[in-house]
């Protein structure tokens, strides 16, 4: 048994996250440094850490939170207590709210942590002043102190996954975003400037999890047809078909690629008739999942979309004609949508529905670090529940989004309250 410990809440929600940091820290020589233990259930984390605490000199507890996580488990967060036991937060909703955290958590990682929690973690067993290391905040007499940001790491440079633990999953290709939609975190927080993995690193960690019996080749990007581009507006065709080509030439007929569908997706003016042939050459898709939002350019325009509804209809068209399915997500219930946008969306819907779409449904949700945090999200009539139910019974529409609904306004409500009283 080590003298250190890492407690990692490893929910399905945030495994990709981990996967990052744990490929970090194996890149900094880190693991053999700790025993670790992973639960993807909260409560169970937290009996293991009351289980273990006299074993260790110092605990560190690891949480990566979503904004509806934070919201769910409030109430939760604070019941773990030890004097060895250090609370580390980091994810989306600390890097869009992090003052949020205050009395959950003794240090929140903000923006992109590879580099921060590594630099702790050396910090603190080295005896250094970990509390100096820059990306974190903490608080001192119940004021925060923020350490500036290391900056972007070149993501070529660090592991996506660690080859200790071998928790592989969907391998990410790219991170940032060119665009600004306002409901969206990916650009405000990760900022706007477009990173891609190299191929022939990629290609290099796709052997690895196909040796390790990984037969599902899945990606993380924010838009998969945008992989290899440096300019929004050029699609870079040779080297998505250098990366697809790539990865069946390691992986034969015994392995599967899934590109342009979850947990990634498409936006509508990207899809071009020689990228759907390149995917239906290689890939073993029945879907791709087209980003569409709202079946009215008004909203399109206020949300800041850069596409219309005729582009959507455009892509759904391509993407049949290759024989694969087109999940068309939606989201309604943006701020100042009103009934005729929303009678839009279902029209458009209807007529995606009608081409053979599947269409997934979202409800807004206000999230901190976006333009459109602390916007109320527009209420929804019982008429468009009953839309929704009746298609869904059908197996055209799918989502949670009665569950979005109450947690879109606990954001609303809950989170407004806490950042007001601090
Ligand atoms: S919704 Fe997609 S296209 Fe829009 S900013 Fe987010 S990641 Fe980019």
């Amino acid at each position: 048994m080590k003298e250190y410990s890492i407690f990692i809440f490893y929910h399905k929600n945030n495994k990709n996250s981990f996967r990052a940091i744990l490929g970090s820290l194996d890149k900094y020589e880190l693991i053999q440094l700790f025993d670790f233990y992973f639960s993807s259930n909260l409560q169970k984390l937290f009996a293991l850490i009351r289980e273990k605490k006299s074993f260790y000199k110092q605990m560190f507890l690891m949480v990566s939170l979503m904004t509806s996580q934070f919201v769910e488990w409030t109430g939760y967060l604070k019941s773990i207590k030890a004097e060895n036991l250090i609370k580390l937060a980091g994810g989306p909703h600390p890097s869009g709210l992090p003052l949020s955290l205050k009395g959950f958590f003794d240090f929140v990682f903000y923006k992109e942590a590879e580099v921060s929690l590594a630099e702790f973690l050396r910090n603190f067993v080295d005896n250094r002043n970990f509390i100096g290391t820059p990306g974190i905040i903490y608080w001192e007499a119940q004021k925060p102190v923020v350490n500036k940001h290391p900056g972007r790491i070149n993501i070529n440079d660090f592991p996506p996954f660690s080859k200790r633990f071998k928790k592989y999953g969907p391998l990410e290709i790219t991170r940032g975003c060119f665009f600004g939609c306002k409901y969206c975190q990916t650009p405000y927080l990760m900022d706007k400037e477009v990173r891609h993995r190299r191929v022939d690193v990629i290609l290099k960690w796709v052997e690895e999890m196909f040796k390790s019996g990984m037969k599902d080749i899945r990606f993380i990007t924010p838009n998969a047809f945008s992989y290899g581009s440096c300019d929004r507006k050029k699609v870079n065709k040779s080297a998505i078909y250098e990366l697809l080509s790539g990865i069946r030439g390691i992986i034969g007929k015994q392995g599967r690629i899934f590109f342009g569908s979850f947990p990634s997706e498409v936006r509508p003016e990207y899809v071009d008739e020689d990228i759907v042939e390149i995917v239906s050459k290689f890939c073993d898709n029945e879907n791709i999942v087209i980003g569409c939002q709202s079946g009215s350019n008004r909203i399109l325009e206020f949300i800041n979309r850069g596409h219309t509804v005729e582009d959507v209809m455009k892509a759904v068209n391509i993407v049949k004609k290759y024989g694969i399915i087109p999940v068309v997500d939606f989201i309604i219930g943006f701020p100042d949508e009103n009934e005729e946008d929303i009678k839009k969306t279902i029209g458009f819907s209807e007529r995606l529905i009608e081409k053979g779409a599947i269409v997934h449904m979202h409800y807004f949700m206000p999230l901190p670090g976006t333009p459109f945090w602390g916007k109320k999200p527009s209420p929804l009539s019982k008429d468009i529940f009953s839309w929704i139910g009746r298609y869904s019974s059908k197996g055209k529409i799918f989502g949670s989004i009665e569950k979005q609904y109450q947690f879109s306004q606990n954001i609303y409500d809950i989170l407004r309250r806490i950042e007001f009283a601090l």
